[in-house]
């Protein structure tokens, strides 16, 4: 690892020699922080993930480019790994005060759309899709409330270009090249630099941390497979030193990802031993059996869509069968 000098701890921001400045922004979930990136080249300024747009990374924004001898103004492009709030978030505020172009992918930006467009009905559709998954109504009442809490940490919503699976992105005075990769969220975008072997991996891929993968209504059906997938092929490049979206950049790559996979595969067997030995589970059930019920309303939501997402993998792989049950709730057997 590179690390050149602590500018600061409060904020928090390290240089690297490659030249690639790791702020970390503050979260209030157990993530702890969200890492954005800043890549300065001339007067090109370029922001990778600026946070969630809450008061707290705001003010973190204002210590961190005063550190920098910086102005919010100065931003000439923001570039998106992929849409979830603490990544997206600040994107359309900063846009607006900077006019900087704002790049994601054409998948991410249609995944932000579901989640919080105009005309997104996910705090109707999730509830009604954990309902008949057997998730009982207690839990159910607070998923509206939940969702629409993202809201503002999520606008406005920015006026966002286009980045394809293979661009080559100009960051920081060198060449990155993207790679889509999908189950995290779909349209994720890494960003590789053969040269060094740096990769902006997003949450792609995460040291200490499995990233969730999780089955939502109207979006990818088969996010596990998705997401095994493309570790697969983030694991073909030659990596010296990821970036990753949470924790620190890490040097251990491609140990990472086969723990990732390997993770991935001892939880389906444990999903797929309980159908056997307990009989039919809702995914409900088998959330709980997983993650334990002891959970607020964030973790369990992020618990039962990844363990729907483990259910469509078994089914997928035929290890499990899903039933629809006459009052219209689903249940999941081993095949007969
Ligand atoms: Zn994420
Ligand atoms: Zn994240």
């Amino acid at each position: 690892m590179m690390e050149l000098n602590i500018l600061s701890h409060e904020p928090e921001i390290l240089q690297y020699s490659s030249g690639l400045i790791q702020i970390k922004i503050p979260l209030d979930n157990p993530l702890r922080w969200v890492n954005s990136y800043v890549l300065q080249h001339g007067r090109e300024l370029a922001v990778i993930d600026p946070g969630p747009r809450t008061a707290r990374a705001e003010r973190e924004w204002e210590l961190v480019l005063q550190k920098l001898g910086m102005q919010v103004q100065e931003i000439t492009s923001i570039v998106l790994t992929h849409h979830h709030p603490d990544h997206y978030g600040l994107a359309g505020f900063f846009q607006e005060l900077s006019g900087a172009a704002v790049w994601m992918s054409e998948r991410a930006h249609q995944e932000a759309k579901l989640m919080w467009g105009k005309h997104s009905s996910m705090s109707a559709d999730l509830p009604a899709f954990f309902r008949i998954h057997g998730m009982p109504a207690a839990w159910l009442e607070q998923l509206p409330g939940h969702l629409d809490s993202f809201l503002p940490q999520v606008k406005p919503a920015p006026q966002a270009r286009f980045l394809r699976d293979g661009d080559v992105v100009p960051l920081g005075g060198r060449l990155w090249q993207a790679v889509q990769t999908h189950g995290h969220a779909p349209g994720h975008l890494s960003f590789w630099h053969a040269e060094s072997g740096d990769l902006i991996c997003g949450d792609a891929v995460l040291p200490q941390i499995s990233p969730n993968v999780s089955l939502l209504p109207g979006s990818d059906a088969q996010p596990l497979h998705s997401f095994l997938e493309g570790l697969r092929r983030l694991r073909e490049l030659p990596v010296r030193t990821a970036y990753p979206g949470h924790r620190n950049p890490f040097t251990h790559y491609r140990e990472r990802i086969d723990a990732l996979l390997a993770h991935h595969e001892e939880r389906l067997d444990t999903a797929a031993d309980l159908l056997q030995t307990a009989g039919p589970q809702s995914a409900f059930e088998v959330c709980t059996a997983l993650f334990g019920g002891r959970l607020g309303i964030h973790q369990m939501r992020f618990a039962m869509c990844e363990a729907l997402a483990h259910l469509a993998e078994l089914s997928r792989r035929s290890r499990a069968v899903p039933r629809e049950h006459p009052d219209g709730w689903i249940s999941f057997a081993v095949p007969e």
